[in-house]
């Protein structure tokens, strides 16, 4: 049996399996990230792409790794300093390629990938052991069941993308996250949907070689980072959102307020500006009434009655809600866990153990976006695994005891 089972091998699954093997009894061989993918991070990855996105938003220390300068380390010693973007009022963020070649140097030299056993967990149940206590069985898609007696879900925002009504059915009408879309397929013309960071970096990337209409919804508004950076600290968290009961309405509301969602760093901005003034981008306001297929192309009709068309349409529309997930659902019905409101998963702000129905702690814990209830507007960004890993790595060797020492 294992002691821990990671479910979701992304940035967070991958950072948390460090600190689990440094801050806890944990051998590696009681550890394991359960993850659809061929690699570790691959989701991230595959989204970058997609996007064509070249820099991170957030600050070089800001890493899959756990010591805070390894990245800053790593540029330094393969002279790779000038991918340490400066930007203005914000420390210096790393390039893609340096990011992920960072990632790629601490998964190999941590030798996580043979902590990853791909498959996707199907459901999670309790086996009950006499009087000794309980473990937790999880279902994979390639039916060969694991047992852990801890488990984290590190699942990201669940791979669920919102995508609108109208676009139902309509063939040339993609998610940028789709499998299926592929940035550098061609077209004449592009209508990319969706008003934040995303739908801003793929518009500006595509009228370099094509002819493209960014339509948003809302006015395009800018912010340097997904959420005030006093969110990274604990006892900010705690003063503003632990003051509401656990899973409550009250803490969505401070989340939302909180967050700043849809929005596109200054930088970013600028250079979409500065691209629609040529003939290649135009930014539109509006909002799609309903789409059809017109000659091989996708036409929209907006609801102030304009209408445009393009030979496809790409949505930036982000993420369904992870709280609403039918998986976390599933696993909320067969472990007996508490959600809150809209689905929200009821945590022990100390450990973020997923609270049973009937108040005490579960072995069930939960790190990312889904953890957002406990751990605030920042959960889900890389420095929120370092935030999350802090309160599960505490609960986790509590229960099996400190680390061995080194020889
Ligand atoms: C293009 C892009 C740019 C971003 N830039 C930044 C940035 O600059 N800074 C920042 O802080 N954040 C950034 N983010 C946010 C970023 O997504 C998160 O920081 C990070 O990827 C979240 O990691 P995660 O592990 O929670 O989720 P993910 O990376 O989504 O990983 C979750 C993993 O769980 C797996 N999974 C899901 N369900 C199951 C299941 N049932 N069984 C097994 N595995 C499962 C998925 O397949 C996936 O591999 C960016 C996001 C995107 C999309």
């Amino acid at each position: 049996m294992l002691e821990c089972a990671i479910v979701g091998g992304g940035i967070h699954g991958t950072y948390l399996a460090q600190r689990l093997l440094e801050e806890t009894a944990i051998e590696r061989s009681a550890l394991r990230i359960v993850d659809p993918h061929a690699q570790l991070l691959e989701s991230f990855r595959r989204k970058a792409r997609a996007c064509e996105m070249s820099s991170l938003r957030s600050t070089f220390v800001h890493h899959v790794g756990t010591e805070p300068f390894g990245l800053e380390d790593f540029a330094e010693a393969r002279n790779r300093e000038d991918e340490l973007l400066p930007t203005r009022a914000y420390p210096r963020r790393p390039s893609l390629s340096l990011f992920l070649d960072y990632a790629d140097h601490v998964i190999e030299r941590r030798g996580l990938e043979s902590l990853h056993r791909q498959a996707a967990v199907e459901s999670i149940g309790r086996e009950t052991h006499g009087r000794s206590g309980e473990s937790l069985v999880l279902e994979t898609d390639d039916g060969d069941a694991l047992e852990s007696r801890a488990v984290v879900l590190a699942i990201g925002h669940g791979g669920r993308y919102r995508r609108p009504a109208w676009a139902d059915g309509v063939e040339g009408i993609d998610h940028v996250w789709d499998e299926a879309f592929d940035p550098a397929a061609t077209a004449d013309e592009t209508i990319v949907v969706g008003g934040g960071i995303t739908a801003a970096q793929l518009a500006t990337d595509l009228c370099e070689r094509e002819t493209v209409t960014l339509l948003s919804r809302e006015e395009l508004t800018t912010a340097t980072v997904e959420a005030d950076p006093r969110w990274i600290n604990w006892n900010h968290v705690e003063r503003q959102l632990h003051r509401h009961p656990p899973g409550s309405r009250r803490r969505l509301e401070v989340l939302q307020a909180a967050q700043n969602r849809g929005t596109i760093p200054p930088r970013l901005l600028e250079t979409l500006e500065s691209a629609a003034n040529g003939d290649a981008l135009s930014i539109r306001r509006g909002e799609v009434r309903s789409a059809r297929g017109v000659d091989g192309r996708v036409r929209l009709l907006l609801e102030t009655g304009g209408c445009l068309s393009a030979d496809r349409v790409v949505l930036a529309t982000g993420f369904e809600p992870v709280f609403e997930h039918p998986f976390v659902g599933h696993v909320a019905d067969s472990c007996g866990l508490e959600r809150g409101y809209r689905g929200m998963p009821v945590l022990e702000d100390e450990t973020l153990a997923w609270r049973r129905t009937g108040g005490e702690a579960s072995p069930v814990h939960v790190t990312g976006a889904l953890a957002a209830g406990t751990a605030g507007p920042l959960a889900g960004t890389v420095i929120g695994a370092r935030r999350a890993a802090d309160r599960i790595c505490h609960s986790i060797a509590v229960d099996t005891g400190p680390p061995m020492a080194a020889d």
